[in-house]
């Protein structure tokens, strides 16, 4: 009988849980929104009743665990989620003894950061398969970060190696959310992408980007930038350029730390490659030694949004092993 891992992605907006078996196959998936302003007691409603939705749809003794992802800082040993920007009230929250507690008290549950195990998935299912020395990084609202060194992810004392996002790549650069300033997160995210526009059309207002937010820069999105950067206006492009100037400000010291095989780029900014990859590519050759700037490899994610789930059920499977 083929074994089957729960997995789930808890982020600030969804809650997707997949049933996932030992080849990667996603068998079932589930969605909720995490409505998270209504408080940690009801999010973990919408867990559990997401989870006991697959959960019903197979043999019990098919289901083998619980990998749960979790933007935010985790204690791996005590299941603890020790820090959440994006989930208000889940600071300190007990999630694995919370979910012990529930009709998956017979399971291995394990969590663990949500960008650690989209680089878990990478490995598994995606750019980095067969690779034992990667970096993942997540290009969405923020910048999240995996490193996997000779195969295995790299957690550090407490649990929070990898915050790539927050490596300071210009010291007099935006206020970042960690209260730092200049963070690579303020300056090559979604958000930044966002917040350039937004102060772009105050001095250009003749550009394309105006007339797509329909005279109303509030309506901006990264998407928006794109389109408008993919149909030749300048001042988008001028965003992605910068953009991708400071991720390849940021890639050239992980490269230089670390001497990885590849870097792995993936979030919903990783689709605008053509607009920033260039320039990154740039400053990473610029700026990294030559030797680790020549060989690594710069790649973008294969596995989209299942690379999170894909990883929690492998970090289950391969605690069994
Ligand atoms: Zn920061």
């Amino acid at each position: 009988m083929e074994r089957i891992v729960l997995a789930v992605d808890l982020g600030g907006t969804n809650i997707r849980v997949a049933a996932i078996n030992e080849h990667g196959t996603i068998k079932k998936r589930v969605q909720r929104p995490t409505l998270a302003h209504e408080g940690e007691a009801s999010v973990l409603r919408s867990l559990l009743s997401a989870l006991e939705e697959v959960y019903q749809a197979f043999p019990a003794n098919q289901i083998k665990g619980v990998g749960v992802g979790i933007a935010g800082a985790i204690d791996l040993e005590k299941g603890i989620v020790t820090q959440s920007p994006n989930l208000v009230g889940f600071d300190g929250y007990p999630l694995r003894d919370k979910l012990q507690a529930s009709f998956l008290k017979h399971l291995t549950i394990m969590i663990d950061n949500d960008a650690n195990l989209a680089a878990m998935g990478e490995k598994w299912k995606g750019a980095g398969t067969g690779v034992n020395d990667f970096i993942c990084l997540t290009l969405g609202t923020g910048i999240g970060g995996g490193i996997i060194i000779q195969g295995k992810l790299v957690h550090g004392a407490d649990g929070m190696a990898g915050e790539a996002g927050h490596i300071t790549v210009d010291p007099q650069g935006p206020q970042c959310n960690c209260g730092n300033r200049g963070c690579l997160e303020v300056l090559a995210s979604a958000t930044a992408i966002r917040r350039e526009a937004i102060e772009a059309l105050r001095r250009y207002p003749e550009s394309e980007l105006h007339k797509r937010c329909r005279h109303n820069p509030e309506t901006i999105t990264a998407e928006m930038v794109y389109q408008s950067a993919k149909a030749g206006d300048q001042v988008a492009r001028k965003i992605f350029q910068d953009m991708g100037r400071y991720l390849g400000i940021g890639i050239a010291s992980l490269i230089n730390i670390l001497n990885p095989e590849m870097v792995v780029l993936g979030g919903g900014v990783s689709k605008a490659w053509d607009m920033f990859f260039p320039f990154t590519k740039e400053e990473v050759q610029k700026r990294a030694l030559k030797i680790p700037a020549v060989r690594v490899k710069i790649v973008p994610a294969v596995c989209g949004d299942d690379a999170g789930l894909l990883g929690a059920a492998y970090l289950v499977l391969h605690s069994m092993i």
